[in-house]
């Protein structure tokens, strides 16, 4: 009797056993279908079992069948395991993001198309005449494309294939991807641009190394680095080029259109199911050779990958924060390692951890000096709220109204920046001073005017705002206290009447393909002034834009986090070099409370590197990473006591170890969520020093959990709320 041990994607670290039934030719990496419980699941053969356990034998079930798709390599098999090491995350959990290609696998769907081929029908319609041209040249069409185009019901080309005008044909399955050509454009590079990309052109022969490819916003980047993938592509191996956002995917679609000819397959959450399975099978064959995707394109069973790009590369959007807890950068850089590729980390300011590698020596660094040359970085000024701020109830100072003006004047964009969605992060009773909270977490509502609902970011509840006031019973004494986008949009419509508007914060997006068409009018310029959130920081290119804005520039400074000034650094930078990447000088202003905290004087002295040298020093000296390592442990109950009491006796038994400090149990800076209590534990290490064993080694000494106690673990935090 044969017996595999196969994973399957659920949240468990276990393999399970099955027999192989006579005449299933079954391997590691397969993947199969096997009975669990009543119904059957998806799952891969992890490893053979040659020694199972005798007990287990007549209640061992079969599996199923065998899955016609290209099983997964030890590679990806090699990487998910090391994941779930890493992060301690049961395995399951991670081969779930590897096989996210929904039930769709069987094989493709029929096309269904219709072309002209008879005479014309005896009655003539409008709708039937539509539907005649449209097809006059004689090309087979898809029929649900033809009805779409022609603005027709199905039912009328059904008619007119009733008829005999056209007939109806099988059209061969649409490829996920076209295939690109590395010499359809070869770009106009200037003398540093062709240094650049001639030296990331040679690391793609060399196996695995890791290279920072680090240059000021508007340098040329993206192009530059698309030389890398033209070489990978002359070899015939697969790239991935990893982005933080889906919406950034559209100008980098574009560019690589330009580029190459043809645009590039995609992997993200918003993929229909079909598209999602049939791009799956396109990558695990070989048939793609190049996605670009969120994070979690990370996982893809790519039959031969040669290249990984990091785009954006200090973006925390790349953490992952629920489920598998992980970084999607660090964990590339695993894999390239593990898969022998070269990785290419791209930012205009690296993560401090990155940084320290390039400084090191453990990462390359090819340098892109200067935007091209008819453009100039930024000139920013501070303009100081201490001094010469807004009147009272506004949040746009004097000199940044007469700014925009003038940019207004002139026919350019301007970028109103505020890190904040919905109207205002606070509501208050003028009358008796009651906040209005939210009845689940630690945290007051946000007024959503645009949507009519005060809401809560963190647990998502939602009310229409109350007519009085539930503790005065007083009507209309509320007041909205500090600004949001919504508000900001308020007060640019009363300062600049005439002009055109437009509010980009992530919960009024409705969909990509909307996103995607908002950023390209602002890029057309049927907008004047764009009010964002850190949706507009990133990768848009915006021609018009000369002046950019950031009305509370001290705003994430103030939270306790260790990467409180590296995050604030990188924000604003990269939103100040939104402006001017066309023609003209763009000017940044940063509204500021703390003109001379060393962010502000680095942005305005336009002196990124000695920002690094001070934060690394920082870092060096309070051992936080990259110097030193840290976990996260976050109890939380629905009774605090449970909660509290649960933390101290997990830290309690924490192992004692030279190399390890656990702070805490302290009560979270988020006390509650989603009526959860919540309390947080740190382990703190040196760099070298093994933390994810440490932390196994912990819980397997923890308490068991009774009731609702619930253990977060995250190693390598972004997150200190
Ligand atoms: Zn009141
Ligand atoms: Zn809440």
């Amino acid at each position: 009797m044969r017996v595999v041990d196969v994973l399957v994607p659920v949240a468990l670290d276990q393999a399970y056993s099955y027999r192989v039934p006579d005449g299933l030719e079954l391997a590691p990496g397969d993947l199969v279908t096997v009975p669990i419980g009543p119904r059957t699941a998806t799952a891969v053969v992890w490893v053979e079992n040659p020694r199972p356990n005798p007990r287990l034998d007549n209640r061992m079930k079969d599996v199923e069948d065998k899955l016609d798709v290209p099983p997964l390599k030890p590679e990806l098999r090699n990487f998910i395991d090391w994941v779930s090491r890493y992060t301690l995350s049961p395995r399951g959990m991670v081969l779930r993001m590897a096989l996210r290609m929904g039930e769709h696998l069987g094989p493709a769907r029929e096309r269904v198309g219709v072309r002209l081929a008879g005479p014309a029908p005896k009655r003539m319609t409008a709708a039937r005449s539509r539907v005649l041209a449209l097809l006059a040249d004689g090309l087979a069409r898809g029929k649900a494309d033809v009805a779409a185009e022609a603005g027709v019901s199905p039912g009328v080309v059904d008619g007119l294939v009733d008829e005999g005008t056209l007939e109806s044909l099988v059209l061969p399955s649409e490829p996920v991807a076209r295939a690109p050509d590395a010499d359809f454009a070869r770009p106009d590079f200037t003398p540093a641009q062709s240094a650049a990309a001639h030296a990331l052109g040679a690391i793609i022969a060399g196996g695995y190394s890791a290279t920072l490819l680090d240059g000021v916003t508007g340098a040329g980047k993206t192009q530059v680095y698309l030389e890398a993938v033209a070489e990978n592509m002359r070899r015939a191996r697969q790239a991935l080029v990893l982005v933080p956002e889906i919406a950034l995917t559209a100008q980098f679609l574009d560019r690589f259109a330009q580029r190459f000819g043809v645009r590039p397959a995609e992997w993200h959450s918003q993929l229909s199911p079909r598209v999602r399975a049939r791009t799956w099978r396109a990558v695990a064959s070989g048939e793609v050779s190049v996605i670009v995707g969120a994070r979690s394109a990370l996982f893809l069973p790519y039959a031969d990958l040669g290249l990984i790009v990091v785009d954006e590369e200090h973006d925390p959007a790349y953490k992952q924060e629920e489920g598998a807890r992980y970084h999607a950068r660090d964990m590339a850089v695993v894999r390239a390692r593990g898969a022998g590729i070269p990785i290419l980390l791209v930012s205009a300011t690296p993560s401090v951890e990155t940084e320290v590698n390039a400084r090191r020596g453990r990462y390359a660094r090819v340098h892109l000096p200067q935007r091209f040359a008819s453009q100039h970085l930024p000139a920013i000024e501070a303009i100081d709220l201490r001094a010469s701020g807004p009147p009272r109830g506004r949040f746009i100072a004097p000199r940044l109204a007469e700014a925009t003006a003038a940019a207004l004047e002139r026919g350019e964009q301007a970028l109103l920046f505020l890190n904040r969605r919905g109207y205002a992060p606070l509501t208050l009773c003028r009358r008796c001073g009651f906040r209005l909270a939210c009845p689940n977490c630690d945290a007051w509502l946000v007024d959503h005017r645009f949507r009519r609902r005060l809401v809560c970011h963190h647990c998502g509840f939602a009310m229409p705002p109350p007519a009085q006031c539930p503790q005065c019973e007083a009507t209309d004494s509320f007041v909205a206290v500090g600004p949001g986008v919504e508000r900001l949009q308020q007060e640019a419509a009363e300062l600049f009447p005439a002009s055109r508007i437009l509010v980009l914060s992530s919960d009024l997006v409705e969909s990509v393909d909307r996103l995607r068409q908002e950023l390209d009018d602002v890029a057309q310029g049927r907008f004047d002034i764009i009010i964002g959130t850190q949706l507009v920081a990133k990768g848009h290119h915006f021609p018009k834009l000369n002046l950019v804005g950031v009305v509370d520039a001290d705003l994430g400074l103030a939270n306790g986090d260790p990467r409180a000034a590296e995050r604030t650094f990188q924000l604003l930078h990269q939103v100040i070099g939104r402006a001017g990447r066309e023609e003209g000088r763009g000017v940044g202003y940063l509204q500021t409370h703390q003109p001379e905290h060393p962010v502000m004087r680095a942005l305005i002295a336009a002196d990124r590197d000695a920002f690094y040298t001070s934060e690394i020093a920082l870092r060096e000296q309070t051992q936080y990473p990259p110097f030193g390592r840290l976990a996260s442990l976050v109890v939380s109950a629905g009774e605090r006591p449970a909660a509290e009491s649960y933390a101290r006796r997990l830290a309690a038994v924490s192992p004692h170890v030279d190399e390890v400090r656990v702070l805490g149990p302290a009560e979270a800076p988020l006390a509650v969520v989603r009526g959860r209590h919540r309390f947080r534990l740190l382990a703190k290490s040196p760099r070298a020093f093994d933390l994810s064993g440490y932390l196994r080694q912990w819980l397997a000494a923890s308490p068991k959990r009774k009731g609702d106690i619930k253990l977060d673990v995250d190693v390598d935090p972004q997150s200190f709320l």
